[in-house]
């Protein structure tokens, strides 16, 4: 049946699931759309055209979306106008398969196809059904900035490379992201130049493993060298980045910590385990004693440095012994905070045909038990900053909206009481009470001297 175009505005509902990734790629989304008449709501029933942006890299995020899609299809029953489309890893994963599965999708959007999407919205609107998962081996594809409907951002992401040569032998991207391609680091500089005009004052670059950046292509920037261009881009106070695979964390990238002050004080770098059976099993490319010696220069050139993780327990095989490891891990870490998943098969990866699988419960009881001990060091970690001094990137009103909200060097959010005319400065901020999940803070007074991290 055609469809007949709504009036305009059209409305485009858009979730996101899973990384920061994904995030950046629904910034895009929503720019691309916007150029063909679509602007984003906040209510489903309100929408002409409803995305979801997916993640597949656990088997509950890629279960989710079919929860959503089952929402919605009451509405797509009442109103054949609505258009109702799913892009990202469990787009590319399921292709047209997904297409079969539910009768009332329109269109497949895999993670290589954002630039397509103008064209495969116009086809749903004339009633065509689509699905495009091609793997597309150039650079330009990922030149998608996104156009500024920023006004006032403090912060941003901004893509640096996709796909992953890795194959950690658990792992999902390189089968749905693809082979590692970096973008040029001229388009990198031209788009955070176009960013710190507009007034964004911190970038956070991405990429599945930022430390590779530019190694496969000739002539190219190697890591380092582009985060050093990027700071001296003026305009630019703050650079982070996510994510970093402990294997490939160079020399001169340690060095850039130790003398670039707009680099952050923080790392997110994810261990995976701490027993070198699993991580060999993993195929993560490093022994518990590398990764060791690698927070250990880090620190060395950022004595204040907080660092995040990554965790997986009940991978198969994972004894009591190897679980020990990762809980001792943890305390010569000592992370701010953590992200720890219990194992989930996922298809085509090596550990699928791994024998030795976990039950449910010891898997769960591990993962309760990790969680356990990392709150209480999340804690210590944070009440020690009480009484500190933070240097706090301000990047708008907190969710209640009477307080200011914004980040230290070391990425933890601090809230406190002060005139909005601080959004995208630099404050100092006394640390009067720490939650589990951010910092509550006071402007500090000149008398006092600053000790942030
Ligand atoms: N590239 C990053 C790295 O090397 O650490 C990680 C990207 S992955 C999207 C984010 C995290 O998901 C991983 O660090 C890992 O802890 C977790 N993860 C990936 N595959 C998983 C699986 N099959 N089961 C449970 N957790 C998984
Ligand atoms: Fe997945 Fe490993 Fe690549 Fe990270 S480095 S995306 S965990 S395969």
């Amino acid at each position: 049946m055609i469809k007949t175009t709504p009036q305009e505005p059209k409305g485009l509902y858009l979730e996101t699931f899973g990384c920061q990734m994904n995030v950046s790629d629904s910034e895009k989304i929503v720019s691309l759309l916007r150029e063909v008449g679509y602007h984003t709501v906040d209510d489903p029933g309100t929408a002409d055209l409803i995305l979801l942006n997916t993640c597949s890299v656990r088997a509950k995020a890629e279960s989710k979306v079919y929860d959503y899609l089952g929402r919605y299809k009451v509405r797509k029953m009442r109103d054949d106008r609505l258009i109702i489309g799913v892009g990202g890893c469990v787009a590319q994963q399921e292709g047209e398969r997904l297409l079969k599965k539910v009768p009332y999708l329109d269109l497949v959007f895999g993670t290589h196809s954002l630039h397509l999407l103008p064209e495969l919205v116009r086809a749903a609107e004339r009633g065509e059904r689509r699905a495009v998962t091609d793997f597309i081996d150039t650079e330009t594809r990922l030149n998608l900035f996104p156009e500024a409907d920023d006004t006032g951002a403090v912060s941003r992401f901004v893509t640096i490379m996709q796909g992953c040569d890795n194959f950690c032998s658990y792992c999902i991207v390189p089968y749905v992201r693809g082979r590692e391609i970096s973008r040029r680091s001229a388009e990198i500089i031209t788009e955070i130049r176009e960013m710190t005009a507009r007034g964004v004052k911190e970038v956070t670059l991405l990429g599945q493993n930022v430390n590779s950046y530019g190694l496969k292509t000739p002539d190219e920037l190697h890591f380092a060298d582009l985060i050093r261009r990027i700071a001296a881009i003026d305009g630019i106070e703050r650079i982070r980045f996510t994510t970093s695979h402990p294997r490939d964390i160079s020399p001169e990238l340690i060095a850039c910590f130790a003398e670039l002050p707009a680099l952050c004080g923080h790392i997110h770098l994810p261990a995976q385990s701490g027993s070198d059976e699993v991580l060999a099993r993993m195929n993560r490319g490093y022994t518990r004693s590398e990764y060791l010696a690698t927070v250990a220069a880090l620190r060395e050139a950022r004595p204040a440095l907080l660092m995040t993780g990554d965790i997986i327990v009940g991978f198969p095989g994972e004894t009591e012994d190897d679980f020990e490891a990762t809980l001792s891990l943890l305390e010569e870490v000592r992370y701010v905070d953590l992200f720890s998943f219990v194992y989930s098969e996922r298809p085509e990866t090596a550990a699928a045909g791994f024998s030795d699988r976990l039950t449910r419960t010891v898997k769960q009881g591990r993962l309760e038990r990790l969680q356990r001990r990392q709150r209480e060091i999340t804690r210590d970690i944070c009440d020690a900053m009480v009484g500190t001094v933070q240097r706090v990137l301000v990047e708008g009103l907190s969710r209640r909206g009477d307080q200011l909200t914004g980040r230290t060097e070391g990425n933890r959010v601090v809230n406190f009481a002060g005139d909005p005319v601080h959004i995208g400065q630099l404050v100092d901020v006394t640390i009067i009470h720490a939650y589990p999940n951010s910092l509550l803070g006071e402007i500090h007074r000149e008398d006092e001297t600053c000790t942030g991290r």
